[in-house]
């Protein structure tokens, strides 16, 4: 008798937590509850102060627990992941993993994810509105190629309507819906927009990829499963040379070879769209879907085809200093490439956007006479370009004498060398820096992504990525 109600006492002691046995709201599904908003419902339902729970888990600063849910961001021992289970011992949750991207720590880095304290919060204004004693802040929120609400369809935002200021991530749960800095209220400006299908189709494989990681598990996603996939595209990217795409690939396959590099959530996003797979069929069968079988899905396609919001702004800019450039009629233009090349961009999507200009400035281009000419010209540019470039500060060097010394370095005739420094100069004032903070400020990274999927011309009929038909691509010429 005795025996069993001893049994009984510690059967219950086994269910008593030191901590309110709170859950981890939204497991297994894509709204799961991210394990920064589980800390901070235990903080506001125990009255406990962040600086005690973060030494209650051997962290050192109270900002750990904000980067719980990273684990992608550490090798080797990870005091978070320690941190992780010691909650979970608190507090009886077993499952708090679902809150992070922890089943992907193997294969994604942390990219596209704010979980860092220096990243800004995301949240949705209708969301924070409805606000009840039931409510949490989704993982997906923490995604920034999820642009949209998952449950509104309202823009997710990233900083303060009235100041403008991003938020920090917070732990403190009462003051989330007010601004930091001016205390305005977050759950005013709903901005509403029409997203692209394409970018669409990426909202909803971020979310697939969320429910994934939202299902209990017992250890992460090997990283063979990325590496085998890759290698899949590898082999099939093996019969086209020369393309720009299958060398990005050929990098990826290698990284993944020798480094056992992880790729960021975007990069995954990108290779299974070149396979025409979700980023769920991927993970459910990564190596039936990098099967050459599959492979005349990738159709004409010739680049990444999702860019990253700063890499779409920089192909406005360079959209629109070309533009610039073409209007002022110049008399010799560089080859594309080298007009380009400050802008680190792929050509081809500049050239996807802005087909026109494109394509007139590379017949422009072509007429300045044959090869030798070509080569005369070039390096007469180039040399015009670093001479003027040498010359940051102090009076501006005449023409004339600019002329002189590109002929006496290149070898060329005065007339090149005068057409050289000319055009040298007009590239130098059409993509001066005020010039391109003035297109940056025209083209916001808010606004760069969605113009660059609307305007392109690969994805105008497009639910995802359809093939290309031109064969003819222009950096071959170039
Ligand atoms: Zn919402
Ligand atoms: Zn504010």
């Amino acid at each position: 008798m005795l025996d069993k109600s001893v049994s009984d006492v510690d059967k219950a002691r086994e269910k008593w937590t030191v901590l309110p046995p709170l859950e981890l709201r939204g497991v297994g599904t894509p709204l799961v509850e991210s394990l920064q908003s589980f800390i901070s419902r235990v903080l506001a339902t125990t009255g406990m102060g962040s600086k005690r729970l973060a030494k209650g888990l051997s962290l050192k600063m109270p900002s750990k627990l904000i980067r719980m849910g990273g684990f992608s961001r550490s090798n080797g021992p990870d005091v978070l992941e320690l941190a992780v289970d010691e909650l979970q011992s608190l507090t009886g949750a077993d499952n708090l993993r679902s809150g992070t991207f922890w089943a992907l720590s193997k294969i994604l880095t942390a990219d596209n994810q704010s979980i860092n304290e220096k990243c800004c919060r995301r949240w949705c204004p209708n969301c924070y509105k409805e606000w009840g004693p039931e409510s949490y802040e989704p993982l997906a929120w923490t995604v920034d190629l999820l642009r949209t609400c998952p449950v509104h369809g309202c823009l997710l935002n990233n900083a303060c309507w009235s100041c403008e200021r991003p938020q920090r991530p917070y732990l403190d749960a009462s003051r989330r819906s007010s601004c930091t800095n001016c205390g305005a209220d977050l759950s005013r400006s709903v901005r509403w927009v029409e997203l692209h299908p394409f970018l669409r189709s990426v909202e909803r494989q971020v979310l697939d990829l969320i429910e994934f990681c939202a299902e209990s598990r017992t250890e992460p996603v090997p990283y063979d499963v990325l590496r085998e996939f890759i290698q899949g595209l590898r082999r099939s990217a093996g019969s086209r040379r020369g393309d720009i795409l299958a060398k990005q690939i050929k990098q990826f396959a290698s990284c993944a070879k020798l480094r056992r590099r992880r790729v960021s959530l975007r990069s995954l996003i990108n290779l299974c769209a070149i396979q025409g797979v979700s980023v769920s069929e991927f993970l459910a069968a990564p190596r039936a879907t990098s099967s050459p079988l599959l492979f005349d899905r990738w159709g004409g396609l010739t680049y990444m085809p999702l860019p990253t919001a700063r890499q779409a702004q920089k192909i406005y800019v360079a959209s629109q200093c070309m533009k610039a450039y073409l209007r002022e009629r110049p008399a010799y233009l560089p080859p594309i490439s080298v007009f380009l090349s400050r802008f680190n961009v792929q050509l081809l999507a500049v050239r996807d956007v802005a087909e026109e200009t494109y394509d007139f400035y590379l017949a422009a281009h072509s007429v300045h006479g044959d090869a030798a000419t070509q080569r005369a010209l070039r390096a007469a540019y180039l040399s015009a370009t670093s001479i003027l470039a040498a010359r940051t500060q102090g009076e501006p060097l005449d023409a004339e004498v600019v002329a002189a010394m590109v002929m006496r370095r290149t070898e060329v005739g005065l007339s090149i060398a005068r057409h050289a420094v000319k055009s040298a100069a007009l590239v130098r004032a059409t993509q001066a820096e005020e010039v391109i903070s003035c297109y940056e400020r025209e083209m916001t990274l808010d606004e760069a992504l969605d113009w660059f999927v609307e305007n392109r011309q690969c994805s105008r009929n497009a639910d995802g990525v359809p093939p290309r038909t031109r064969n003819d691509a222009p950096h071959r010429r170039s």
